[in-house]
């Protein structure tokens, strides 16, 4: 395989998706299977995995298959290849068939760049495959091929035979699945083993997280909801039943809320979720099944009515939130009620003790007394270096103490018990406890065994869960829960560091005072005007709104306010397929906008400031999008209040005296429309204006 210079990949990404730069490790993906060399990518949800595929599929020749698990999925990347100019076809079982022989027949002549097919349809198109040349295959949504992951897809596991079949062509898996027993996993049942890895940060700045104690949570929800305008949001909730009652009771405060769950006909719930996705119902109340297939870039923010059942639940549902990389918020409710009801749907399953393992992580992380994305990442095996800054225990900290030497006692016992047992023999270890599961093993020998008997078990147990959540020690589930150091632990045990510890007398009755957002809601209106069009746009053309432009392109629009096509070109997300759709209409809503809300005054002097850079009365007009005649106003109205303009250039002393002698005869008409005609259209409307108004030159 040819190896492509890094400047060509650089001139796709802006030709084709009208991006400036990559996003991290894409480019070095990109490089990996442009270099033939297979990769597994793990990025966070929005981290731009699409990219990592679809580019090379553009940079090498021939034909990229990629196996996705979703029909919806695929609909929506086909959909936003195609605008972009890229042909890419989706292929599956259900289609009509002459749809079918159409896909296929542009598969085997070479028309396709990408072909999107389910893994149960892949191998029907094998002897359509066999015809022509394969560039790459990509694996999307990788973790379904693991029974190890939460979404395992039996048809998955046949993509073992793509090695095989397809041996001289690069294999890359995608996923956002985060943990390492899945990513091992997918590496040996696709037969990659060798496959490069990039493990991208999980962290998600944008989304601000906040956890609140469940009391009085539709009240804090109207409060939320009250400075956030048309803005798109979810709310999960557990059951059918509150998803129903929520929305009913957003209803009747004025909201438009739309409940989601299984229980809906196929019809409604492909109406309600096209409804979301096109920015008609801006709320969503859901169960967690929801979102699944959703790749809706402006979700602004996500509630959840109750605690999530573990922490990669809460993480991906959250992660629906602000995928176009703008500001979004994250607030969780959780109550005892909460976790009574979860534990119940994990009994009597075959995997209710690793469920209930999660479960109670999870509710350790709704307790945390340290900055939640710290909490979260560290969960991930990820370490944050500093506190995040952006959620709830960031903002309103708790009081802290210097916990080093409680930290130290831990993370020594932990070592000294060869990191094989779970929180309750550590504790155990540490009071000097001294049942049998203590003294069978012989810890009572141990050097740390009571070193911290003056701490009570319960203590001691939050303070270790302050140490899960920061990252300090981490609990490994698929091996009966035994707490494990990271290499934090060996900075605290060797290396000096010192940790904080929160103080555990915690103020149950402080209200939480409702944070302040930074992110105003109310935006300026040039935004809702361009996202109005992108509405009109997307419904004539049949597809979801971020298919024509992301938020993060209007936004750029906004603040850019292009006013040619060059400028208009420099947006992000503005490549050549959409500079050619989208560029008029999108430049026409702008200038308007900056005619009509700039006083009197400005777009004067703005027509005028344009005039002196040189610009011709036919350029200014189409820069700005108004009449040639509007723009004659503007500089005769500069020229009165003094302005150094020679309007005698656009009209001749015969015309202007045309011009006054038809006033004569008219006798002081009222508007320029009778001039006109006086004229029989032969003078136009601008030159009339320009008649009264100049004096005969001498
Ligand atoms: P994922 O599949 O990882 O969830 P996507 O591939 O859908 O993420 O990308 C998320 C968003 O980020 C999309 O709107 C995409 O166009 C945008 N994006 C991807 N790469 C870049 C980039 N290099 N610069 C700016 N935006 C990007
Ligand atoms: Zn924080």
């Amino acid at each position: 395989m040819q190896k492509e210079p890094s400047t060509s990949i650089k001139s796709l990404l802006k030709t084709h998706f009208g991006y400036d730069t990559f996003r991290p490790n894409q480019e070095e993906i990109i490089t990996t299977v442009l270099e033939g060399q297979d990769a597994l990518a793990i990025m966070p949800t929005g981290g731009g995995k699409s990219l990592c595929f679809q580019l090379p599929a553009l940079a090498l020749e021939g034909t990229a298959i990629v196996i996705s698990p979703l029909i919806a999925l695929m609909k929506d990347q086909v959909d936003a290849l195609n605008a972009n100019g890229i042909s890419a076809a989706f292929y599956n079982s259900t289609q009509p068939q002459e749809i079918q022989a159409k896909i296929l027949e542009e598969l085997v002549t070479g028309q396709l760049k990408l072909i999107y097919v389910a893994p149960e349809s892949l191998w029907m198109l094998t002897n359509y495959l066999s015809k022509i040349k394969i560039n790459l295959i990509a694996v999307d949504e990788a973790h379904c091929i693991s029974s190890w992951g939460h979404d395992f897809r039996p048809a998955y596991t046949q993509l073992n035979r793509l090695k095989q079949e397809f041996p001289g062509t690069p294999i890359i898996a995608l996923t956002a699945t985060a943990d390492r027993a899945t990513q091992d996993d997918i590496l040996e049942q696709l037969e990659v083993k060798e496959a490069k890895r990039f493990v991208s940060s999980f962290d998600r700045p944008n989304i601000y997280m906040d956890v609140r104690p469940g009391q009085n949570r539709i009240n804090h929800i109207y409060k939320f909801l009250s400075s956030r305008g048309l803005q798109s949001g979810i709310i999960y909730c557990l059951s059918r039943k509150s998803t129903e009652s929520i929305a009913t009771k957003l209803r009747a405060k004025g909201y438009d809320a739309q409940a989601y769950h299984a229980g809906l006909s196929v019809e409604d719930r492909t109406q309600f979720q096209e409804d979301f996705i096109n920015d008609r119902t801006p709320i969503i109340v859901a169960t967690i099944a929801f979102g699944m297939g959703i790749d809706k870039s402006n979700v602004r923010w996500v509630i959840h009515y109750n605690m999530p059942k573990n922490i990669e639940g809460y993480y991906q549902e959250i992660g629906r939130g602000g995928r176009d990389g703008l500001k979004a918020q994250a607030l969780m409710f959780y109550s005892y009620a909460d976790v009574l009801m979860l534990r119940k749907f994990t009994e009597g399953t075959p995997t209710e003790e690793f469920q209930l393992a999660k479960l109670e992580r999870m509710q350790q992380f709704s307790e945390s007394l340290n900055c939640r994305r710290k909490a979260l990442l560290s969960y991930f095996g990820e370490n944050l270096a500093e506190d995040c800054g952006n959620c709830d225990i960031c903002k309103n900290p708790p009081k802290y103490f210097d916990g080093t030497l409680i930290a130290q006692k831990v993370c020594s016992a932990v070592a000294r018990m060869q990191e094989g047992e779970a929180i309750g023999t550590v504790i155990d270890v540490l009071r000097g406890a001294q049942n049998q599961a203590v003294l069978e093993k012989g810890y009572q020998a141990i050097k740390t065994y009571g070193a911290a008997k003056d701490i009570s078990w319960k203590d001691l147990q939050q303070y270790i869960i302050q140490l899960l959540n920061q990252g300090i020690l981490q609990i490994w589930f698929h091996e009966k829960g035994r707490l494990v150091l990271t290499p934090q632990a060996k900075q605290i045990l060797f290396e000096g560091k010192t940790i904080r510890l929160a103080n555990l007398v915690k103020d149950s009755t402080e209200e939480q005072k409702p944070k302040t957002t930074r992110s105003k809601s109310t935006r300026k209106d040039l935004f809702e005007k361009l996202r109005t069009l992108r509405s009109k746009l997307a419904a004539t053309m049949g597809v979801p709104a971020y298919v024509i432009f992301s938020d993060a392109s209007l936004q750029d629009m906004e603040n850019k306010k292009p006013r040619t096509i060059e400028q208009f070109s420099e947006i992000s997300g503005v490549g050549q397929a959409k500079l050619d759709t989208y560029a008029e209409a999108f430049l026409k809503v702008i200038a308007k906008h900056l005619d009509t809300t700039d006083s009197k005054i400005t777009t004067h002097e703005k027509t005028y400031q344009l005039f002196k850079d040189g610009k011709t009365v036919a350029d200014i007009s189409a820069e700005r999008g108004v009449a040639e005649s509007t723009i004659f106003s503007h500089l005769v109205k500069m020229h009165r209040d003094g302005a150094a303009i020679d309007l005698h250039q656009f009209i001749t002393s015969e015309e202007i005296k045309k011009v006054k002698a038809a006033k004569k005869v008219l006798e002081n008409p009222d508007g320029l429309r009778m001039y006109f005609e006086h004229f029989e259209e032969n003078m136009s409307y601008s030159k009339i204006k320009l008649g009264l108004y100049l004096p005969i030159k001498k």
